[in-house]
């Protein structure tokens, strides 16, 4: 089975490497990837900044593939090419908001891994799970793994704009009401959930916001209306803050990584 470290060598033209063949037949203990005798492989050998040994697939192997070789060695693998979806053909930068947003609603083909680093200088490409459908994929989001069922995040996504519709609906009735001119909104602004950044903060992520509350308090939206948000796990919810932009924010394809 591919592995994300194959992924991204494969996909960035970058060559496995090695001090050595194999002489037998058996696994990466790093990636836990197959390794064929004759492959070139490297000793288990780590810098002293190296600091995910809990996260080896086996620490007591033997050998590390070349995949695995050459990714832990590339410092491009913790620069600009740690942020990414790797697919079979081609890497693509996921660094932008408008380009995350266009792969976790458009998901490439599969075998595919996607990674963000969320701290400087950290591993992620070696330690992302593979995704095997467009149904079910996961994100590698720094030290955690986000699973994203699809169609939960697209039924968020459709909520969301019905939210937006709703609130600029009840500035609408508050102008008419109170004969002003209704406040002009930035829809991207309105985020039905408490959202994290980047780097990774989960504290309260997935909570309704208080717009949304009183949307539902007003009678312009109902608790159904909402039960799409209510079934996101944390790592859609994290999703969803950036699949559901628009406007000047709408999802964008990016050029392949080269
Ligand atoms: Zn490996």
């Amino acid at each position: 089975m591919v592995t994300s470290s194959e992924l991204a060598c494969i996909s960035t033209n970058t060559k496995p490497i090695g001090t050595r063949k194999a002489t037998a037949n058996g696994h990466c203990g790093v990636c836990g990837g197959a390794i064929r005798a004759g492959d070139l492989v490297d000793d288990m050998v780590f810098g002293a900044s190296f600091s995910n040994h809990n996260e080896l697939a086996d620490e007591m192997a033997d050998d590390k593939c070349g995949y695995c070789a050459a990714i832990l060695s590339n410092t491009k693998f913790i620069l600009n090419f740690s942020t990414c979806v790797y697919t079979k053909k081609e890497a693509f930068p996921f660094g932008k908001k408008i380009n995350r947003a266009w792969f976790l609603i458009n998901p490439p083909t599969p075998p595919f891994a996607i990674t963000v680093q969320a701290t400087k200088s950290q591993h992620v490409v070696w330690r992302a799970p593979v995704s095997l459908s467009k149904e079910v994929f996961y994100v590698q989001l720094g030290d955690n793994t986000l699973k994203i069922r699809h169609k939960f995040l697209m039924n968020a996504i459709n909520t969301t704009t019905l939210l937006r519709d709703a609130y600029e609906k009840q500035l609408e009735d508050i102008a008419f009401k109170t004969k002003k001119k209704a406040k002009k909104t930035d829809r991207n602004k309105l985020r039905p959930l408490n959202y994290g950044e980047m780097k990774g903060q989960m504290l309260k992520l997935g909570q309704l916001q208080y717009w949304v509350k009183k949307l539902i308090k007003e009678g312009y939206v109902t608790e159904k209306d909402i039960a799409s948000l209510k079934a996101l796990n944390w790592g859609e919810a994290w999703a969803l803050d950036t699949a559901s932009t628009e406007g000047n924010a709408a999802p964008e394809k990016p050029d392949t990584l080269k």
